[in-house]
This record gives C-alpha cells, sequence and structure tokens, in this order.
C-alpha cells in the first residue's frame, strides 16, 4: 500500500469490509517485523455504543486483531481516552472490550491513567501517553463524524485521544486547530482505517446515526481527512487543521495525487451531508475556548429546548468556554464553572446537559 493510496469498501458488515480492507491493505509489507509493537487507537470519546454514531464498531478492532494474530505478531495494545468528563473504562465496558481484550490477550490502555511525556510542536506543548510515543506501529480507527466546534472529526481529531486531560483542556483554550495540527506533527497514525458506517454528522457524541455503509484506509492522515471532508461537503477552509497538518509536514490535501483503489460498489450513492442544525442551535451560544463536553452538552440541550418550542423564547446569547475565566459582566449569562463571575452562571465542569435545560428555561 502506497502512502497516496486510499481503498475504499462499501456495505454494512463490518466483518467483512474490515477483512477486505486488511487484504487489500497487505500489512505484513507494512510491518515486516512481527516483534513491533503495535497500537489500535478506536474512538471511544464517549461511552456509547457504536450504533450511536459516536464511537468505532467494536467488530472491527476484533477483526484487525485477529488477522493481526493469524499473521503473527504478539505485542498489541488497544489504546484509547474519553473526552474530560466521561471514563474510558465505561466506553471499554458498554462496547465490549473487556471480551475482546481477554480473547486476543491484548491490554486496554486507558491514557487517563498512562504516564506522559511533554513535547513541544509549532510552539505548543503537550503531554502525549507514553504508551503511544512507545509504540512503534500506530493504527487509527476514528469515525468519520461531524463536529460542532470543528466541523468534522476523523483521523487528525482522533489523535487527541492520546493526551493528558489537562492538555486537552489546552487544546480548547488554543482554539483546537494549531494544537491538533502540532499534534499530529510529534505522532500521527502509520495506517488510518475509517468507520464511516454510520457516524453522526452532526454531533461527535453521537445520537443522529446518518447510514453511509462505507470503510476507507489510507497511510496519510492528512489525506484521510481531505478525502472525509470532501465526503461531508466541506472545503478544506471549514476544517482549518487539516491545512495546518500539511503545513506542518503531516501529509497531503492533494487528493488529485490520490490512487482510489474502490473494492466494490456502493448500494446507494452515499451523499449523506450535515443538516446544518448544530449551526442553527450555535447561534444561541457565544463559545469561547469552550471544552468539547461542555459544548457538546449545551447544543444537545438547546436542541432538546428546540424539540418543544422553547428556543424562541430565549432572547441572550449563552456563554461558555475557558475564555470566559476571570469575566464578570453582570448583563451575560453563561454554563460552566468558566462562567462563574458573569451575572448568571450554571456551576457544573462540564454542567449536565440536563441542568442546562433547566437552567435555560428557568431564565
Ligand atoms: S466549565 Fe470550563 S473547563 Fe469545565 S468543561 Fe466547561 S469549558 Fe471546560
Amino acid at each position: 500500500m502506497e502512502k497516496n493510496d486510499i481503498i475504499l469498501t462499501y456495505g454494512s458488515d463490518p466483518v467483512a469490509m474490515t477483512r477486505a480492507l486488511l487484504e487489500a491493505i497487505d500489512i505484513e509489507s507494512l510491518i515486516p517485523d512481527k516483534n513491533t509493537s503495535i497500537a489500535l487507537k478506536p474512538n471511544l470519546v464517549v461511552a456509547v455504543t457504536a450504533d450511536s454514531g459516536a464511537t468505532t464498531h467494536p467488530a472491527i478492532v476484533k477483526e484487525i486483531l485477529s488477522h493481526l494474530r493469524e499473521k503473527g505478531y504478539s505485542r498489541i495494545k488497544i489504546v484509547e481516552s474519553a473526552w474530560v468528563g466521561d471514563s474510558t473504562k465505561e466506553g471499554f465496558r458498554v462496547n465490549g472490550y473487556e471480551a475482546i481484550s481477554k480473547t486476543f490477550e491484548v491490554p486496554l490502555v486507558d491514557v487517563k491513567d498512562d504516564e506522559y511525556r511533554k513535547l513541544t510542536s509549532n510552539g505548543i506543548t503537550m503531554e502525549i501517553s507514553k504508551t503511544i510515543l512507545d509504540t512503534d506501529f500506530l493504527i487509527n480507527l476514528p469515525v468519520l463524524k461531524g463536529h460542532c466546534q470543528t466541523a468534522m472529526t476523523c483521523a487528525l481529531k482522533n489523535m487527541k485521544g492520546c493526551l493528558s486531560d489537562r492538555s486537552k483542556r489546552m487544546f480548547h483554550t488554543l482554539g483546537l486547530h494549531k494544537p491538533i495540527a502540532a499534534l499530529n506533527a510529534i505522532r500521527c497514525a502509520d495506517l488510518v482505517i475509517v468507520d464511516s458506517l454510520n457516524g453522526d454528522l452532526d454531533f461527535e457524541e453521537g445520537g443522529n446515526p446518518v447510514e453511509t455503509d462505507r470503510m476507507f484506509a489510507t497511510r496519510d492522515s492528512v489525506l484521510c481527512d481531505s478525502f472525509g471532508a470532501q465526503l461531508l461537503g466541506f472545503e478544506l477552509e471549514d476544517i482549518p487543521y487539516i491545512q495546518l497538518a500539511e503545513k506542518m509536514g503531516v501529509g497531503s490535501t492533494d487528493l488529485t495525487r490520490a490512487r482510489f483503489i474502490q473494492l466494490n460498489e456502493p448500494a446507494n450513492n452515499n451523499e449523506a451531508r450535515p443538516s446544518g442544525e448544530v449551526a442553527y442551535l450555535a447561534k444561541h451560544t457565544l463559545p469561547k475556548n469552550a471544552c468539547s463536553a461542555c459544548y457538546g452538552n449545551l447544543i444537545h440541550a438547546l436542541k432538546r429546548l428546540d424539540e418543544v418550542d422553547r428556543l424562541g423564547n430565549l432572547e441572550t446569547q449563552i456563554c461558555i468556554g475557558q475564555g470566559y475565566k476571570g469575566e464578570a459582566d453582570p448583563n451575560k449569562i453563561g454554563v460552566g464553572v468558566c462562567t462563574k463571575g458573569l451575572g448568571k452562571s450554571l456551576t457544573g465542569c462540564p454542567p449536565k446537559a440536563i441542568d442546562m435545560i433547566q437552567f435555560i428555561k428557568d431564565l
């Protein structure tokens, strides 16, 4: 498999599709030494199952492990961390990773419990999982889905699960795009296998899965995300971290030079696009460096209020994010402990969506 290859397969059976991709990839040509340490990095950002459109289908992980074992690789780990405020272990549990770990004799590494190394790239210092940095060959298994702050998440952003929670928070204070690119400049995946079976095209944390029935594999994380952006109908300019990563030498955005290898024909045209609902709900917010969990909860709260026609009454925009720390404007309203200095504020870090709903209803 060449660096500019994008191997595509269509269908709804993750086992057969993963097997087809693995055969086309020829993993032994990429990892000749059977003693190589390998890490699988799925997306378990929240503790929900894959049918929600938020997390990687465990069947993909199982099939890759089965293939790697068959080929004689033994030094394999599964490495991940949930977003700030959620439990990785719960994500492992609800998706059956304990059984997977037992069957294939692979350890589960919760990055929240890992040791970190502090590294600097493009002026940004971050704490990265020691397990990830010590891994010889990293297989990234992102879900192609929407994101309420960065429009889209796929390979480059999935690497954020390799950070300490402190660094995840710091990424938000820096606006996400540059730090995501900088992280990948330190360590990006050696192989990406994308779960684009039923990702939620609006929300990172799922809830509105859209069947797109495809998976694809590439060795270039920038090419991967450029292709993902195209599939979701975005311009590269809509997702600045992709071009920033290219500038930092992570990979190429040039899809005209990609070699597409399509293993079968799609059953439909797979033209699913984000609904634009997030942009509509976001008009009621004033974010300044908000953490994903916090902002995601607010968007969900606004969605629930919109469903019962309570959003039209909302006369003010809701402040949210670390950028409000120390601000004391009595005329502003905010959610999250970062906004505690404002006129009205809901405490919590992050506050629950259900508490946000009540707080907004009571305004
Ligand atoms: S309250 Fe502030 S620090 Fe806590 S999750 Fe929300 S934005 Fe992040």
